[in-house]
């Protein structure tokens, strides 16, 4: 009676090995699966063999287990089942054992390739750092000792060519137009630049104040009207409000509202009005500069706030500009809190705009 109560416990232990072995062989890797499955099948025969060990002991039972007769069972337990059971599970181990071994050096392997390559990419990574920060510091040294030399040949040759130093003869006054035009572009150009570098190295200030909108625009108008003489075109006040208050700095804003006066007119024909409007809507006031130029092509949309864009690579040439100038005015705005953007028709003409929250 011990002996069917102890090979019922075998049983049933080898029964559990073998299905948590099947189990956990599904989640295996395909180079040590073999020997899994001769592990599995070599405890399949042992179980095997304990089934006829039971059924030896308990007369009912070896009624349906017998095959054959004794010496047939005996066989098959002994040879088939603990021999073939215990041999299954030696190859079973043999090859499993390896495949670990194997695998883990795979792993060690890839793990190596990886370290490697990581190292690689960082100091790659620090190479390229290197190299872009001395362009930056490069470009930021060169237009900051061009900038004050620049500024004061232009402030010469305008004073010249005002006339302070008396009546020119007309060739010269051409050529002095055309050198102060010239400094004024590489001026811009410059400070375009700063303010490129400024922005992506985050340092470019701003001083924040209550800033009465409505005034600004007029004064915008005020300080632009030489430029719109330039080209022929009158800015002009359309619908505005009383007064807006946001909170901003003063410059910077000017600054935005001078390069969309500025590309009004630069891109509208001779004899064009541009128009300025300043409207409330819910919590923000939304400025508008609305011109009758040639609309933004529709391929060029998508870039027009990007760097060193231009919708046609000849402006620069032809009207001045760098294609900088609606980068910097975005990042100003969205500083402020704010966000921009166009309408745009062929033929018929733009209207740029940008809302600021109210100042509560
Ligand atoms: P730029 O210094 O060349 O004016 P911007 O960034 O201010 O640079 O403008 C980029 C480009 O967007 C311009 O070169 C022009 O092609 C287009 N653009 C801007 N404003 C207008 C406008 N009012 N009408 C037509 N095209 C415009």
């Amino acid at each position: 009676m011990t002996d069917i109560v102890l090979e019922s416990i075998r049983a049933i232990v080898l029964l559990g090995v073998v299905i948590y072995l099947w189990n956990a062989g599904k989640n295996r890797f395909e180079q040590f699966r073999t020997g899994w499955n001769f592990i599995i099948f070599g405890f399949v025969l042992l179980l095997f063999a304990t089934f006829l060990d039971i059924s030896d002991n308990f007369e009912s039972l070896n009624r349906f287990i017998v095959i054959g007769d004794t010496e047939t069972e005996a066989f098959l337990e002994k040879f088939v089942g603990y021999l073939g059971g215990f041999l299954f599970l030696a190859v079973g181990l043999f090859k499993w054992v390896p495949g670990v071994q194997g695998l883990s050096d795979l792993v060690d392997a890839r793990t190596r390739d990886i370290q490697q390559v990581n190292e690689k990419l960082v100091s790659e990574i620090a190479e390229r750092e290197q190299a872009e920060k001395v362009k930056q510091e490069f470009l930021s040294t060169v237009s900051h000792e061009l900038r004050t030399p620049l500024t004061s040949i232009k402030g010469s040759l305008g004073l010249i060519r005002s006339g302070v130093s008396g009546k020119l003869p007309d060739e010269l006054q051409s050529m002095l137009d055309i050198a102060y035009n010239n400094s004024d572009r590489l001026v811009a150009l410059i400070n375009d630049i700063l303010d490129i570098e400024k922005m992506r190295a985050n340092k470019m200030d701003f001083r924040m104040e209550p800033v009465e909108v409505v005034s600004l625009v007029e004064e915008a108008l005020e300080a632009n009207k030489g430029y719109g003489d330039e080209y022929g075109i009158t800015f002009v006040k359309a619908v505005m409000e009383k007064e807006a208050w946001v909170d901003g700095d003063r410059d910077r804003l000017m600054q935005v509202l001078s390069n969309l006066m500025s590309n009004a007119a630069k891109f509208s024909s001779t004899g064009g009005r541009v128009e300025l409007s300043v409207t409330c809507q819910d919590k923000d006031i939304r400025i508008a500069v609305q011109d009758n130029g040639p609309g933004i092509p529709e391929g060029f949309r998508d870039a027009v706030f990007e760097k060193f864009t231009q919708a046609d690579s000849s402006d620069s040439r032809q009207k001045g500009g760098t294609g900088l100038g609606l980068n910097i005015t975005r990042a100003i705005v969205e500083y402020h809190g704010g966000s921009i953007g166009f309408d745009t028709e062929m033929g018929v003409g733009s209207t740029f705009f940008f809302t600021l929250p109210i100042l509560k």
